[in-house]
C-alpha cells in the first residue's frame, strides 16, 4: 500500500540480489527449455480404493536441465505463471498428454484417463476452452479420457466465468477436480455451485492424519464430497495405515508415494501390466 512505500529504504541485500538473479535466470531459462525439449511429462497412478484398480493417472510436469539437472515444478511454475510462460508450457503438456492418449487409443490398449494440472492463469486465459477442443480434435482422443485439476483459488476467482467453463468442460465429457482440497478459501457455500466430479484432499491432511484433529477433518471432508455427489481422492498417502484409514472412512481413490511415485509413461505401462 501506499503507506507502506513511503518510508522504505530501497536497497537489495545480497540475498534478495541472488533471489532476483535466479528468477531472471529461470525465466530465460524457461524460454530455451521449450525450445531443446528439456521438459517430460510424468505420470502418478490413482488407485479406487475398494477395486485395486488404477482410475487414472496424473500427468505432472518434469524439467530436466543440461546443467543444474532436475528442477521440481515448485520451483519453476510459480515463476512460470508470473512470466505468462505458463500459457505455452501449459498447451505443451496437453499436447503430450493428447498424443498419449492417442497413441493408446491406436495401439487398441485399455486407456487411462490422464488428469491434467490447469494454473489458474492458464484456466483464466480466454482462449483455453478453444485450445483445448482444438487440441482434442487434433489427436482424435475421446473427451472421456481427459481430467483437469483445478485449485480453489482458481475457482474462486471470477465465479460466474468459472462456473460457465466448467459447465462447458462437463458438455465436452471432460472430468474436472478441485486439487489441493482444503488449504485454500473457497466458501463451503459456493461449493454446491461447482459442476466438479471430484475433491482431491491436499496431502498436507494426509500426511497428519494420524492425529485426532486432523482426522475429523479428513472424516468431514470425505462426508461432504459424498453429500455433493463428488468423488474423494486422497493424495499424498504413504502409508498403509494412512490407507486403511482412508479406505474405513470411504475415501474412493488414493493416491502417493504408497502406490506409486510419478514415473515415464513406460515405466507406467509395465506398473499397470504387473498389477493385471
Ligand atoms: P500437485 O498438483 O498437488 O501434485 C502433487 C505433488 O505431490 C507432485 O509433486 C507429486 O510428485 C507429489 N506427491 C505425490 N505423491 C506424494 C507422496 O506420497 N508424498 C509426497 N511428499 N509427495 C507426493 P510435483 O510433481 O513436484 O509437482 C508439484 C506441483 O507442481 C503440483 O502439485 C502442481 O501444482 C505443479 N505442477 C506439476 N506439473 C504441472 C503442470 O503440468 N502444470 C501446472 N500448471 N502445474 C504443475
Ligand atoms: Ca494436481
Ligand atoms: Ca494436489
Ligand atoms: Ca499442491
Amino acid at each position: 500500500s501506499k503507506d507502506n512505500g513511503r518510508n522504505t529504504v530501497k536497497f537489495y541485500t545480497p540475498l534478495m540480489k541472488s533471489q532476483i538473479d535466479e528468477k531472471m535466470w529461470m525465466a530465460e531459462e524457461l524460454e530455451r527449455a521449450m525450445e531443446e525439449q528439456q521438459f517430460a511429462v510424468y505420470y502418478q497412478p490413482k488407485m479406487n480404493i475398494v477395486t485395486g484398480q488404477i482410475t487414472s493417472a496424473e500427468a505432472l510436469l518434469r524439467w530436466f536441465h543440461p546443467v543444474r539437472g532436475t528442477i521440481p515444478p515448485v520451483h519453476f511454475i510459480p515463476i512460470a505463471e508470473e512470466t505468462g510462460k505458463i500459457i505455452a508450457i501449459g498447451e505443451w503438456v496437453l499436447r503430450m498428454v493428447c498424443k498419449q492418449l492417442q497413441t493408446w487409443q491406436t495401439a487398441g490398449v485399455s486407456c487411462l484417463r490422464i488428469a491434467v494440472n490447469v494454473s489458474p492463469k492458464q484456466f483464466q486465459h480466454p482462449q483455453f476452452i478453444p485450445q483445448l477442443k482444438d487440441i482434442i480434435l487434433e489427436f482424435g482422443v475421446d473427451p472421456l479420457y481427459m481430467e483437469i485439476e483445478i485449485t480453489e483459488s482458481t475457482l474462486m476467482d471470477n465465479t460466474e466465468e468459472t462456473i460457465h467453463k466448467l459447465m462447458l468442460l462437463k458438455q465436452m465429457g471432460i472430468h474436472v477436480s478441485i486439487d489441493d482440497f482444503g488449504i485454500g478459501y473457497s466458501s463451503l457455500n459456493y461449493l454446491k455451485r461447482f459442476p466438479v466430479d471430484a475433491l482431491k484432499i491436499d496431502q498436507s491432511f494426509i500426511r497428519e492424519v494420524q492425529e485426532d484433529s486432523t482426522s475429523a477433518i479428513v472424516t468431514l471432508m470425505i462426508a461432504l464430497a459424498h453429500r455433493l455427489q463428488m468423488r474423494v481422492i486422497a493424495e499424498g498417502v504413504e502409508t498403509e495405515w494412512q490407507l486403511d484409514f482412508l479406505r474405513f472412512h470411504g475415501c474412493d481413490e488414493i493416491q502417493g508415494y504408497f502406490l506409486s511415485r510419478p514415473m515415464a509413461v513406460n515405466d507406467l505401462e509395465t506398473f499397470i501390466v504387473q498389477l493385471e
